[in-house]
């Protein structure tokens, strides 16, 4: 049974500066109990399409179709379709507790008593693999790890009992270990309920774990379809070959900088939230015109050390060196702070709605007072030229770009005061994977020219093997590992090193269908983390020592380990001139 059909669906918009076309006859559909996958660029038309058929396009799109239906009878969205979003954080009500959006959602569906939406409620939670349901319930959304929300989002999802569910880029914001949970999960879902998948996704990772058919979308345009097995080995368009090999990311960016002068230290930070997420214990030295990564899934406090380093947070103990100089004093941390920019992930929550990007631009620029108003537009146009936008779009509002476009106008922002540093947390992550190649080339050619240092935060491992010199790979807020990349990422020496290397997606189907490792909920690696290693129950090789103390940082070269398989005192003495290798 067909459970969407959409046939030629057509949508223009009218603009200020007449129609613009941004689908042409698109037609896909379907059947009960399948999934399917339309993949493409960002600005393909994906969500676009999914937007329209549930009705959700703003008033200046001009829809024309032969047939959308659910079921064989005209789609009605709010009944028969769901849809998770990328970002769980904009879909949930902050100020709503999460136990309150799910009954409401479920009241809304069907008629039932307060008490029975609460036992629905906390059984949907259950399902959708949260821990600890009933306390869940009375959290707010920013209490909860990104993983956790995009579960409540996707139990919400479930409260509609829909016939179809839209999953638009679900894993987006993700990091490798919490993604291969929710790819899980949604696997099940369809496999365990009566629903159909419909995933929107520019990852061909994701298509290829979860997906028996594919769309292939191109300005607009379903350029390909067929069976996944059609689609990943035999692809005919020359876009699907292209997706394909920008997924498996070829191309090497050598990075250099790792000998130069020391610009950023720190030594032994720390900074605890009660029982939150947090650091322990952090050092690390970044050099000028060096590319290092920070790798790590959610929890793992590689955001904590970014808001230290940008002096949003004050760090417990531990000192930081800018320059060689200890930033105490609230001058040189002031000064300090015009030298570090940040590139967030989220391009869409880093930039003000009711300012041009010319306007952003020139904000930034503004507060450093250099510079008279034609000089700051100059350097605005300048810039924008720089990051691959014309001098009309900084009359436009950040909703009327795309997610790549707003990902530049970020970085033009942050290099505009001509940092030293540059901290991208996760600032790719959000975009697919042709605008994420040149967004890299072009962060990179920029950083180079000008000998800025780059930290790179992310939980991409695949790219930060590209791109860094150096790594530090943290695990519940401790270093577990650090050294030169190419060595810890060609041969992992810790257990949660290698998960990590394991998790990633891969956009080729055998490997991708693969059960691969998944790391369990936040929840239970926090209480871990109280005694003994913070890998310790999940690590395939801990002993007896691991569950009573933490293990200290052993050093060999270059690398350094914080591991008791790479103690003398847990696994014997020895011999002198004794070249360690990988343990594990
Ligand atoms: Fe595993 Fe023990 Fe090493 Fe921790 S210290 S990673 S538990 S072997």
């Amino acid at each position: 049974m067909r459970v969407l059909d959409v046939q030629n669906l057509s949508v223009q918009y009218h603009t200020g500066n007449g129609r613009k076309k941004a689908l042409d006859e698109v037609s896909f559909s379907v059947e009960r109990g399948e999934t399917v996958g339309i993949v493409g660029e960002s600005g393909s038309g994906k969500s676009t399409a999914m937007l329209a058929v549930m009705g959700l396009l703003p008033e200046n799109a001009e829809v024309t179709s032969d047939e959308i239906s659910v079921c064989g009878r005209q789609a009605s969205p709010e009944r028969d379709i769901a849809m998770v979003l990328q970002d769980s954080l904009s879909c949930l009500n902050p100020t709503v507790k999460i136990g309150r959006q799910i009954t409401e959602t479920i009241r809304a569906h069907k008629k039932c008593t307060r008490q029975e939406a609460r036992e629905r409620a906390e059984e949907l939670l259950d399902m959708a693999g949260i821990r600890d349901p009933k306390l869940r319930m009375r959290q707010y959304p920013f209490e909860l790890s990104g993983g956790m929300r995009q579960r409540t989002a996707i139990a919400i999802t479930l409260a509609c009992e829909p016939k179809l569910i839209i999953a638009d880029e679900p894993t987006t914001a993700l990091d490798a270990a919490v993604q291969a949970q929710i790819l899980r999960l949604l696997k099940r879902i369809v496999r365990d309920t009566d629903a159909s998948l419909l995933v929107v996704s520019h990852d061909m990772g994701v298509i290829a774990a979860l997906c028996g058919r594919v769309f292939v979308m191109q300005s607009g345009r379903i350029v390909e379809q067929g069976a996944a097995e059609e689609i990943f080995y035999s692809p005919q368009q020359e876009y699907t070959k292209k997706l394909l090999r920008d997924a498996k990311g070829s191309e090497y960016f050598p990075a250099g900088g790792r000998d130069g002068e020391v610009l950023l230290r720190l030594e032994h930070v720390t900074k605890v939230f009660g029982t939150r997420d947090g650091i322990r214990d952090i050092s690390f030295d970044i050099r000028k015109g060096e590319v290092y990564a920070l790798a790590g899934d959610s929890g793992s406090g590689k955001t904590t050390l970014a808001r230290i380093l940008t002096g949003i947070l004050k760090p417990d103990s531990g000192v930081i060196f800018y320059k060689g100089e200890k930033l105490e004093t609230a001058a040189s941390a002031g000064a300090w702070r015009g030298k570090i920019q940040m590139v967030f992930q989220d391009p869409y929550g880093s930039l003000n709605p009711c300012l041009t990007a010319g306007c952003a631009l020139s904000e930034a620029l503004k507060a450093q007072g250099r510079m008279t108003a034609k000089e700051r537009w100059k350097k605005v146009e300048e810039m924008l030229s720089l990051v691959g936008l014309s001098s009309e779009d900084a009359d436009r509002y950040s909703e009327e770009f795309s997610g790549g476009e707003r990902q530049r106008i970020g970085i033009a922002r942050a290099l505009i005061s001509e940092p030293e540093l540059l901290i991208c947390d996760e600032a790719l992550s959000a975009l697919d994977a042709a605008a994420r190649a040149q967004i890299l080339e072009l962060l990179l050619s920029i950083q180079r020219k000008r000998g800025i240092a780059c930290l790179f935060i992310s939980h991409d491992l695949a790219l930060i093997r590209k791109i860094s010199s150096r790594i530090s790979v943290l695990y519940g807020g401790r270093m577990a590992e650090s050294g030169e990349t190419k060595e810890v990422c060609s041969d992992p020496w810790h257990p949660y090193t290698k998960l990590l290397l394991n998790a990633v997606p891969r956009p080729d189907l055998p490997n991708a269908r693969k059960a691969r490792p998944v790391l369990p909920a936040e929840t239970v690696r926090r209480k871990e983390r109280e005694k003994g290693c913070p890998f310790g129950e999940l690590c395939g090789h801990a002993m007896e020592c691991c569950c009573s103390e933490a293990p200290g940082l052993y050093s060999f070269g270059r690398r350094k380990i914080a591991c008791f398989l790479y103690s003398e005192e847990h696994t014997g003495r020895r011999t002198k001139g004794y070249r360690m290798t990988s343990q594990i």
